[in-house]
Formats: C-alpha cells, sequence, structure tokens
C-alpha cells in the first residue's frame, strides 16, 4: 500500500530539477527522476541514490513513459542558450513530444502537472517589466526560437489539455535563475562570470554591457514550484516566478569581481543575435495566488554560488571547466 505521495521530476538530474528532488525528498515524497543526461548530471543526484525513497529513470520523454505518479513536474529541457541551439530539432521536440507525452500521462493517471516555462516566451519584451498577460515578442526563425518557440507551444498544448481534457495544470514562467549546480560550462552569464573571476581569466561582457536580467536564486525559485503546484484547485498560471531585482550585466560583472576579490580584467565582445535588451518580471500574481516572493539577496547568492565554484575547480581539474 501507498501513502506516500509518488512524484515525477522529469529533468531531475539538471540544475533545478536536482534541488527540487532534494525539496521533495526532504517533504516525505517518493520521487522518480527521468532524464536522459542531455545536460544533467548524475553528479548533482549522486547524494540521493542510496535514498530508499529517491529512483532514478534513464529516458528521454520525446518517448512515452507508462509509470504510476501522483504528481509531475515537467522540466526536462536543456535551457542555457549553447545547450538549446546545439541540437535545435531535439529542443523543439523535447518542449512539443515531451509535454505531449506527460500530458498523456497526467491524463490517464488524473496527475497534477507543472510546466517549467520560460520567460523567454516573452521574447525581446516591448513591456517592462513583464505581466504575464504580455504576449511577447517572439522571432519564429531566430536561433533561439526552437527553445521560445518550443516552449510557447508547450503552454498552448498545457492549456488545450486543461480546456479539452480538465487536466490539473499549472504553468510557472521561470526566469533567470542561479546558485549551486549550475553547469560551469554553459555560458550563462553567472556560472561564466564566476568561473573568469575564479581563474583569473577576463570577464566577457557581451555588447556594451547595458543589457539587464533579473536574477533568482535557486531555492527561492523551487520554493515557488512547490507552492504553485500546491496553488487553488482553479489555479493554472501561467504564474511569473522570478526576482524583480534587476542589474546591467556590467553590474553582475561587477559585482563578482568584488565578491570573489579577482583582479580579472573586463572585456567587451560582440552581442549575440536576438539577445534581449532587458527581462525583469512582475511578480504581482505569484504575490497574490501562491504567497510567494523571492528572499535571497543577489549578494547572498552570489556569495553561495562562488563557493560551490570554488570547491568544484578544487574537485576537476582546471581544464575540464575551461
Ligand atoms: P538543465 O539543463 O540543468 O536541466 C534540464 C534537464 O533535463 C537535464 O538534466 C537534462 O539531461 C534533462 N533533459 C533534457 N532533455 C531531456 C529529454 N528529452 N528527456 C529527459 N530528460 C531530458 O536546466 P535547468 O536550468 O535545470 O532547467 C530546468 C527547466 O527549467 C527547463 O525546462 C528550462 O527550460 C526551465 N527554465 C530554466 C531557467 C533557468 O534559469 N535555469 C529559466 C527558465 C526556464
Ligand atoms: N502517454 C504516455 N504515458 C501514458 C499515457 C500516454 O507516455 O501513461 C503518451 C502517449 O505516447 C500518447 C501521448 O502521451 O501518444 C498523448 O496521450 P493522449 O492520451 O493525450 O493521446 P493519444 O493516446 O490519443 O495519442
Ligand atoms: N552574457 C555576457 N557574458 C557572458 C555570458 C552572457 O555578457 O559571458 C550576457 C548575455 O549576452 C545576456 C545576459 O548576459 O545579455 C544573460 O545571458 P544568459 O545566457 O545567462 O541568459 P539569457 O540570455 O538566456 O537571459
Amino acid at each position: 500500500m501507498h501513502l506516500k505521495k509518488r512524484v515525477l521530476v522529469t529533468g531531475g538530474a539538471g540544475f533545478l530539477g536536482s534541488h527540487l528532488c532534494d525539496v521533495l525528498l526532504n517533504a516525505g515524497c517518493e520521487v522518480l527522476c527521468v532524464d536522459n543526461f542531455y545536460t544533467g548530471s548524475k553528479r548533482s543526484i549522486e547524494h540521493l541514490i542510496d535514498n530508499p525513497d529517491f529512483e532514478i529513470i534513464r529516458h528521454d520523454i520525446t518517448f512515452p513513459l507508462y509509470l504510476e505518479v501522483d504528481e509531475i513536474y515537467n522540466l526536462a529541457c536543456p535551457a542555457s542558450p549553447i545547450h538549446y541551439q546545439s541540437d535545435p530539432v531535439q529542443t523543439t521536440k523535447v518542449c512539443v513530444h515531451g509535454s505531449i507525452n506527460m500530458l498523456g500521462l497526467a491524463k490517464r493517471l488524473k496527475a497534477r502537472i507543472m510546466q517549467a516555462s520560460t520567460s523567454e516566451v516573452y521574447g525581446d519584451p516591448a513591456i517592462h517589466p513583464q505581466p504575464e498577460s504580455y504576449r511577447g515578442d517572439v522571432n519564429p526563425i531566430g536561433v533561439r526560437s526552437c527553445y521560445d518557440e518550443g516552449k510557447r507551444c508547450a503552454e498552448t498544448l498545457f492549456f488545450d489539455y486543461w480546456r479539452q481534457h480538465k487536466l490539473q495544470i499549472k504553468v510557472a514562467r521561470i526566469f533567470n535563475t542561479y546558485g549551486p549546480r549550475m553547469h560551469p560550462n554553459d555560458g550563462r552569464v553567472v556560472s561564466n562570470f564566476i568561473i573568469q573571476a575564479l581563474l583569473g581569466k577576463d570577464i566577457t561582457v557581451y555588447g556594451d554591457g547595458s543589457q539587464t536580467r533579473s536574477f533568482c536564486y535557486v531555492d527561492d525559485m523551487i520554493n515557488g514550484f512547490v507552492r504553485l503546484m500546491h496553488s487553488a484547485d482553479d489555479f493554472t498560471g501561467p504564474v511569473n516566478l522570478g526576482n524583480p531585482g534587476e542589474y546591467t550585466i556590467k553590474e553582475i560583472a561587477e559585482k563578482v569581481l568584488e565578491l570573489t576579490g579577482s583582479k580579472s580584467k573586463i572585456v567587451y565582445k560582440p552581442l549575440p543575435s536576438d539577445d534581449p535588451r532587458r527581462r525583469q518580471p512582475d511578480i504581482a500574481l505569484a504575490r497574490e495566488q501562491l504567497g510567494w516572493e523571492p528572499l535571497v539577496q543577489l549578494e547572498e547568492g552570489l556569495r553561495k554560488t562562488i563557493a560551490y565554484f570554488e570547491e568544484l575547480l578544487q574537485s576537476c581539474t582546471r581544464q575540464d571547466v575551461q
């Protein structure tokens, strides 16, 4: 007889997924982590392997999956531009075919399902900060489109399963998140700058560094996922989850230099195409519906992330992360 809630986390060996597995296990759930290790690593879940409530299944969710669970968090999808652009067709497939399979699973089981959507559905936004009602400005044929349009189509599928099959869906629009277990080689601004600073290499600011982003610490984000999953039955989202504190990329570079005490120099490189100018979440809906807001300040979160990368650099050869 099963008394514990069984929860499926797709992409559970990834950055956000592994933290979510930790939180769910601590809350007394049984966790099934499904991952094909495309960008995830065994290292991020190795501390859970001996936990009898934890199970790992190597599987690509673009193929059907039959198992029995009570709740599904659908996180499987490469998240950083370097990763999702290296096989763009697979990126669209995981968003579209992967979502169809996980929605089919949720439909058969009558299980709640949460989708990890993204602020990228807003594209290069014409409205600032972005409320959920903003429909976005996305290029359908650019290099970021496999991800942006894939995630937009996934949202469409979630809402059609909700309308057509009365599924209990929850859609989170996640804004840039950082913290321990970020990938060292994923080209994201926080991991790049910290590793460059720790190795004494040049800090690469793309463009003039005046573009902005808002950075949410991972613990705050996972707390938002769990609150969303347990929100009122009739609340579907989409709901923005992110930290409204907005910083220019140049400010992030300077903050990382200050906190690491590094002597690295800032150098300027060309801005990648379709790089959004500004991004900042409007989190009024999350405050109202979930009673949620981020608690970790940028400096505190950066210190913890820097400590993680310092340890990582000590435990592997420097070549691995260069
Ligand atoms: P990540 O790359 O660390 O994790 C994604 C995980 O999904 C990896 O473990 C990967 O191996 C797995 N995966 C990829 N394709 C798969 C497939 N076909 N079948 C099974 N597993 C597969 O990324 P993350 O930062 O943890 O992001 C998790 C989710 O959150 C993603 O859906 C991403 O789009 C979304 N998101 C993240 C951010 C962020 O700032 N980290 C922002 C917006 C949205
Ligand atoms: N599916 C799955 N696991 C399940 C149920 C369904 O992977 O437990 C997949 C299956 O591949 C199916 C898809 O989800 O094609 C969509 O399911 P749905 O019931 O919506 O549609 P249909 O079965 O009619 O294609
Ligand atoms: N960026 C940068 N230097 C780097 C990596 C990124 O200046 O080494 C910039 C990038 O051009 C973008 C911002 O930082 O304007 C955030 O990039 P990231 O890839 O982390 O996230 P996203 O563009 O998906 O928000």
